[in-house]
């Protein structure tokens, strides 16, 4: 299964190098620890070429990544491998584990997905606030860093979509140098604002761990500086989900009561929102939490 197709997780991993043995092709240069079958045949995994009736295995040095979850132990071979966007992957070689043990951009050199986070801290800083801060992405890393939190948000909550760096601006939030929370927009078409255009909010997620902390709303803040050059006091927000509703809210752009009929809206007029309704997303959960 590759990586993109399914809900993959991240997890820390810890790396060493190891002696394994393996099948080279002589055609492709892939390297795995199994190949295709064909009668007493065998084929290259990955571009079927013909390996012979027995198999040459050599052995080379290898990273193995131990998954942190299960402790399964993946060396970086073909079948594990997937992508997410630009960023290759490998998937813990356990079947039932759902987890991502590694993560590569083009260099060649697998990490543990946590590193390629802290390697997107490079750059220029936009603004600093004690631990906290939060840059334009620009880099390969910070596009690639905004892709694996990106998967985390999927996981969580399967409306956020994928996100392209070609189809997207983003921001990504660092606490004490690694990433741990982005934000993406879009400068639409828009009747009635001075600039013909408004600024759309599409995605803001932070790590689980780092909710509270100030994060969101400093990606907010960020998004709302870049949204006022097309239009004063008004920005849109795109399937907006429950937790992007209180952080408005806590940001002064909306407000609502709760009633015994549901979610009341009363301030509204800064932000539009697009593809769905917050507030009865809110006033159906919080109905779920009474019954
Ligand atoms: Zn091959
Ligand atoms: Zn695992």
């Amino acid at each position: 299964m590759s990586a993109s197709d399914g809900c993959q997780k991240l997890t820390t991993s810890s790396k060493s190098v190891e002696t394994v043995e393996l099948i080279v092709c002589p055609d492709c240069g892939e390297r795995s620890n199994s190949a295709t079958r064909y009668g007493e045949m065998h084929a290259c995994i990955a571009c079927d070429e013909p390996l012979g009736r027995d198999l040459t295995l050599e052995e080379e040095r290898l990273p193995v990544f131990t998954c942190g979850a299960c402790g399964e132990e993946t060396p970086p071979f073909y079948e594990h491998l997937g992508h997410v966007g630009d960023v290759s992957v490998l998937n813990c070689s356990n079947e039932d584990c759902d987890y991502i043990v590694a993560a590569m951009l083009d260099n060649g050199v697998y990490k543990d997905p946590n590193d390629l986070l802290s390697d997107a801290c490079v750059g220029e800083v936009d603004s600093v606030r004690q631990n906290k801060q939060v840059t334009v992405v620009e880099t390969r890393e910070q596009k690639a860093a905004v892709q694996l939190l990106n998967i985390e948000a999927k996981n969580e909550d399967t409306t956020f979509s994928l996100y392209k760096p070609e189809h997207a601006n983003a921001f990504l939030a660092y606490h004490d140098g690694t990433a741990v929370g982005y934000l993406t927009w879009t400068a639409e078409p828009a009747e009635d604002t001075r600039s013909g255009k408004v600024a759309v909010l599409r995605q803001i997620f932070t790590l689980p761990t780092f909710r509270r902390t100030g994060i969101g709303t400093l990606l907010l803040e960020q998004f709302k500086q870049e949204a006022a050059d097309f239009t004063d006091d008004l920005y849109a927000v795109e399937g907006a989900n429950t937790q992007t509703l209180r952080l408005l809210k806590a940001a002064g752009d909306v407000d609502y009561t709760i009633t015994d009929e549901g979610v009341e809206p009363t301030k509204t007029d800064t932000v539009a929102f697009l593809k769905s309704n917050p507030f009865r997303k809110l006033a159906s959960e919080l109905a779920r939490e009474n019954q």
